[in-house]
Formats: C-alpha cells, structure tokens, sequence
C-alpha cells in the first residue's frame, strides 16, 4: 500500500488527490491537492486563491446508468485546472469517465466547475458504442475517447477509453474492422479542448 501522506500538512490523502512535486535537487515530495495549491498560489503570487473542495456529483448516462464524479483542481501558475473524473478500483487511468477544463484562478471556481459538469453532460448523452449480443461495436461513423497506457510492461502499446469502458488496442482494431476499405482520420485533442 503506497503512504499518501501529504509532507506538508501530514494529511493521508487518496491517491488521486496527491501530487508528486520535483524540489530544487532533484527529489520528489508529496503534497495532497490543498497544499499543492497553497504553494503555487504563494509562488504565482495570488494571495486571493483559495482551495475549492468540490463534493462529487452524480450524473446519468444516455443509457440512464448513473456515473459518479469526482473532481481535483489543481493551480498551474496563470491557470486552475479542474478535473472531473470517475474513481475505478485498481484501474485508475484505464477506465472511467474522465474530464477537464482551464480557468482564471481569480473568477470564481464555482463557475468553472459549472463549465465542467456541463461539458460531462454533453460527453455523457453522446454513445459511441453500440452492444450486438455481448460484442462491441462502433454505433456511427465518429468515434471519441481517450489514450491511455494498456498497463502491460512489455511495450508502449495504447489502450482506448471509449464511453468510459476500458477498450483494448486489438478489440479496437477488430472493432474497425466492420469499416474494412474506409478511410479514416484521427485529430488528437488536448483534454482540456474536447468540447
Ligand atoms: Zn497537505
């Protein structure tokens, strides 16, 4: 069990709300979110920030499956970075729901976090996937997701999230299949961009 303890305020935090942070020589230290923020606030010089702790949300899917959110801000400098995202034991990154915008950290962070749950409903009344008898398909022509690591050390090799289901690199290339001599094109989008 890795120590989430937070070096600054000794806080045990879980893991998604910790953030290893380089030091001057080289070492890394933890810091849970809060402190994380305190200190590039101090650094940024906004001495009006303050840490906005959001309480999780719950949101239905277009197939009324109900999907709770957490979020995270985090301050880089200039800009608040929120995340809304679903927590998935044992497979963080791999599978889930996740989302994020950037704001002004001098508006109010209610605010941005409006945006955000409005840009997750709008993901979330759009399928990409369509079930045929327990298999997964392609339900249109456009497909939207997220790259992440398959978790498999031996290699680099991608595995997509695709309405919030883990979807492995072959099951996507067979699920492509069915659009055999069909050209295609992939645009790249920073997360903080998808609409
Ligand atoms: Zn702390």
């Amino acid at each position: 069990m890795p120590d989430n303890t937070c070096v600054r305020c000794g806080a045990v935090t879980p893991p998604h709300d910790v953030v290893s942070v380089a030091s001057a020589d080289g070492a890394f230290r933890l810091l849970c979110s809060r402190c994380f923020n305190v200190e590039m606030a101090h650094r940024a010089k906004i001495h009006t920030f303050e840490h906005p702790e959001f309480t999780p949300v719950r949101l239905a899917d277009a197939d009324g499956v109900v999907h709770e959110f957490h979020f995270r801000s985090l301050l880089f400098g200039d800009q608040l970075s929120l995340e809304a995202f679903e927590l998935v034991s044992g497979n963080e990154d791999c599978a889930g729901f996740r989302f994020q915008l950037l704001g002004d950290p001098r508006s109010d962070p209610f605010e941005l976090l409006g945006d955000l749950v409005q840009k997750v409903k709008r993901a979330l009344a759009v399928r990409h996937l369509v079930e045929h008898a327990g298999k997964l398909d392609v339900a249109g022509t456009m497909v939207r997701g997220r790259i992440e690591w398959d978790g498999n050390d031996n290699g680099r090799m991608p595995c997509v999230v695709i309405d919030g289901r883990r979807v492995d690199w072959t099951d996507f290339g067979a699920m492509l299949m069915a659009f055999e001599g069909w050209q295609f094109r992939v645009e790249l989008v920073d997360p903080s961009d998808e609409a």
